[in-house]
């Protein structure tokens, strides 16, 4: 069995890795296809990000489907052959987040392809994987892989826009369209906004996020007054979406935004001063968002159903023997949306 391991910063290699049964409780999965995510481009690029680092070698990889190749006793959700997305968040024991419904909070979180705990978990870019049965979840049998693989980013937006409320009837603003910001998108058309505007300094991210449903796209590079208009009154957003990352972004965002709306801060940012009076005298909400929970099962169901078409973020395949070309490809804004992984 091939698996995809980083082993420092631009030493990625595809290597053996053995495989065992699945025992009570548990599934292997044949891998189908791994998305390539902004984090595994920082552990290729850095070997991490802030104080996480790659510190023994690690299978790379969190967004990822397949169909069951085997399945162990007690397992009664899935069937041999059945296709599946794989969540690669595994909350264990019984903390107080855990009782309260909080589980993406977990004490003791498994998250495959992060280098938060050491021992390292180990990610999904690998032709098979042994997996709990409850982290195989269903998609439609004829769910493209590639597909059914965005179900794990698409309920990372899932939450962020349960943050913000109802959708319903209001003018959105999400800046940063890279794989992130375009599912915001997505998902903010889906739950109802009537008005959608996006930012980013890369045209071709710019043309996919008007292809899936933003109203307005404003290239902040070549015009950096391109948000100045609403920014009129006392601003013209009810919620802001922030996925790019910058924190210089995100302090602009409290003159777009109307009295009493809300920020929602998705991309993991830099350092950055904020003007806080305008965060009190505008009545702003602030909140983060950090991966999902129940929201990986919607994402699974409407990624079935096309009800969220995730297509025109796919921007390339590669075999997973060509795992650095892959990379290298996906490090590449004016080419690439989402670069696959196929096994
Ligand atoms: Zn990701």
């Amino acid at each position: 069995m091939k698996a995809v391991v980083l082993h420092k910063e631009h030493d990625l290699r595809v290597e053996e890795r053995d495989i065992g049964e699945p025992g009570p409780g548990e599934v292997r999965i044949r891998v189908k296809a791994g998305g390539i995510c902004g984090s595994d481009l920082h552990y290729f690029h850095h070997a991490g990000f802030g104080t996480v680092r790659v510190r023994e070698p690690m299978i790379l990889g969190h967004e990822a489907s397949g169909e069951v190749a085997a399945i162990g006793a007690d397992v009664s959700n899935v069937v041999v052959g059945q296709r599946v997305a794989i969540n690669p968040s595994r909350p264990l024991g019984n903390c107080e987040f855990i009782q309260e419904g909080q589980r993406q909070h977990a004490m003791d979180m498994r998250f495959n392809g992060s280098a938060m705990r050491f021992p390292h978990v180990q990610g999904l870019f690998r032709e098979e994987i042994v997996v709990e049965a409850e982290q195989a979840v269903p998609v439609a049998a004829d769910t493209p892989f590639e597909e059914a693989a965005c179900c794990e980013p698409l309920a990372v937006c899932l939450h962020a826009i349960t943050q913000a409320g109802s959708l319903v009837g209001k003018r959105v603003l999400v800046t940063g369209t890279g794989t992130i910001g375009c599912l915001t998108i997505l998902a903010a058309r889906f739950a109802g906004a009537t008005e959608i505007v996006a930012t980013d300094v890369s045209d071709p991210a710019l043309a996919i996020a008007k292809s899936v449903g933003a109203d307005t796209v404003v290239n902040v590079a070549t015009q950096p007054e391109g948000l100045a208009s609403y920014a009129e009154g006392k601003g013209q957003f009810h919620v802001a979406f922030e996925c790019s990352g910058n924190g210089a972004v995100l302090a602009g965002l409290l003159q777009v935004v109307r009295p009493r709306g809300t920020i929602v801060v998705v991309g993991m940012g830099n350092h950055v001063t904020l003007p806080i009076s305008a965060i009190v005298t505008k009545e702003l909400v602030v909140r983060g968002t950090f991966r999902f929970d129940v929201e990986f099962a919607w994402a699974a169901k409407l990624i079935s159903e096309r009800r969220i078409d995730v297509r025109p973020l796919l921007t390339a395949r590669v075999p997973m023997d060509q795992a650095v070309e892959a990379f290298e490809l996906a490090s590449d804004r004016t080419k690439s949306m989402k670069v696959h992984l196929v096994f």
